[in-house]
């Protein structure tokens, strides 16, 4: 970093503890070094120094009763980071480890994720430090409600639409959806990955996982590779690993390992994705029960086992910072030649400048799993119009939405003489849409 250094070193100073957010900054900044060179006038207009600031952080106390009539108090937040391009649109985690850091961090990554997608929405995240793990149904309600009770008020379909992410699926949008509607009195779709029988989009639950893969086909057959006949790697085993899984098997792949995280389970026979959906979706079990229906199996007790199983392709859909320098070490080493992101930062900066240097093909997060959030776009379009479309007309704009996505940050990269670095090519195409957008509407 050169010309923006000095705004990283503010950046850092007023956000000290936060090393997540201070991590994503600094990786886009490293990227936009060569556009300063070239429009001088962002730094002017202080589009940079808007950009890493969020234009609101929500922070409140959620109080609820668990069964055992103890009182318990969470965290929760929304980071509204910029609503430039379109309303506020980006998950809810429910997860122990949530807090301002990694929220501030997502929601800016969201903002640049969601310029790729063409359609017109901002950026936002928002959770709660809330663990939904063991807790009962009536639990997980009475926290969801309590949860709304201060969130309604910031959000709307005009205005901030949240979406579901880790620990959040459909249960939990529709106990927060029944309190918004209670509380606002209207119904008018101000969250996405609704219930199909109230407002929801067919394909949103496959959506991030899909999508991830038609990125990768688009990008592995640029580079004559293909899903067919390889051996795939899929970390995690909720909603984006599930269905990336269910997409590369129909491309022909096999998947060689899922994990969770305890462990990771891997059948060279190809695993048997009937039984995870059993165990994860139906049962929520730990992935180690995989044993109980293929013996065959093996289990390792330890999740970042997955990075040393052979393979010809690596789906990190798990966590951020999931796969360190010495997992893409082990990964290279074992003949991988392709890294896809379907978490959120799963990658560390090492780690990614590691398969570069090695020539690994690299699909950064921000562009490889902007389908989820494509789709929740497309379920606010079909909400708006009153219509619902079939599965395959969502399939089909979630495809082309994808392949668009690897199109034009593919072009980005060459126009910025860095052919083939897609990092480089998703922050500055996100960048620029967003930038240009800013500078329109004035200095505010
Ligand atoms: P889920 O909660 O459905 O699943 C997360 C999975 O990851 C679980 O299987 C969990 O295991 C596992 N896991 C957590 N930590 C680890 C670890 N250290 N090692 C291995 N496995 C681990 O979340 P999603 O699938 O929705 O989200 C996964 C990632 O994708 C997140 O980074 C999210 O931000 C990102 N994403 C999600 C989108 C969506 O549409 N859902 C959209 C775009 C991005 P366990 O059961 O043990 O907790």
């Amino acid at each position: 970093m050169d010309i923006l250094k000095p705004l990283y070193e503010r950046v850092v100073e007023k956000n000290m503890h936060e090393v997540e957010y201070l991590q994503a900054v600094s990786e886009v900044l490293d990227s936009l070094e060569c556009v300063v060179r070239k429009h001088p006038e962002f730094i002017e207009q202080g589009v940079f120094e808007r950009l890493v600031e969020p234009e609101r952080q929500i922070m409140f106390r959620v109080t609820w009763v668990d069964d055992q009539g103890r009182v318990q108090v969470n965290r929760g937040y929304r980071i509204q980071h910029s609503s430039v391009i379109g309303p506020y649109k980006g998950g809810i985690r429910f997860h122990p480890s949530v807090n301002l850091s990694i929220m501030k961090c997502l929601a800016f990554e969201q903002t640049l994720k969601n310029a790729l997608t063409g359609l017109h929405l901002g950026g936002g995240k928002g959770g709660s430090d809330f663990d939904p793990k063991g807790k009962s149904d009536g639990e997980i309600m009475r926290f969801c409600q309590s949860f709304m009770t201060e969130l309604y008020r910031h959000i709307g379909s005009e205005t901030d639409i949240p979406a579901g992410d880790i620990g959040v699926g459909m249960r939990e949008i529709g106990y927060m959806y029944g309190t918004y509607k209670k509380l606002t009195n209207e119904v008018n779709g101000a969250f996405t990955g609704k219930g199909l029988s109230y407002g929801g989009s067919l394909v949103r639950k496959e959506a991030t996982g899909y999508g991830l893969c038609y990125f990768m086909e688009e990008y592995l057959n640029n580079n004559g590779l293909s899903f067919t006949d390889s051996r795939v790697v899929i970390s995690g085993s909720g909603n984006v690993a599930i269905h990336a899984a269910e997409k590369v098997i129909s491309l022909g792949g096999r998947v060689v390992a899922l994990s969770d995280s305890n462990g990771v389970i891997r059948d060279e026979k190809g695993i048997d994705l009937d039984v995870i959906k059993e165990i994860k979706l139906v049962k929520r079990e730990r992935i180690k029960a995989y044993l109980n229906y293929h013996q065959e199996a093996t289990y390792y007790d330890y999740p970042k086992a997955i990075w040393s199983i052979p393979c010809d392709i690596a789906l990190p859909c798990a966590t951020q910072n999931e796969l360190d320098l010495d997992d893409a070490i082990n990964l290279v080493k074992n003949g991988c030649k392709a890294i896809g992101e379907g978490a959120n930062m799963p990658s560390t900066r090492e780690a990614i400048h590691y398969f570069l240097d090695n020539k690994v093909l690299f699909a950064p997060a921000k562009a490889a799993n902007a389908g989820g959030v494509a789709c929740g776009g497309l379920e606010m379009t079909q909400n708006s119009m009153r219509l619902n479309w079939s599965f395959n007309e969502v399939d089909h704009k979630l495809k082309e939405i994808m392949i668009n996505i690897y199109r034009n940050i593919t072009e980005c990269s060459k126009e910025f003489d860095e052919e083939g670095n897609l990092v480089l090519g998703a922050n500055i195409y996100g960048f620029l849409k967003v930038a240009d957008a800013m500078v329109a509407q004035g200095i505010i």
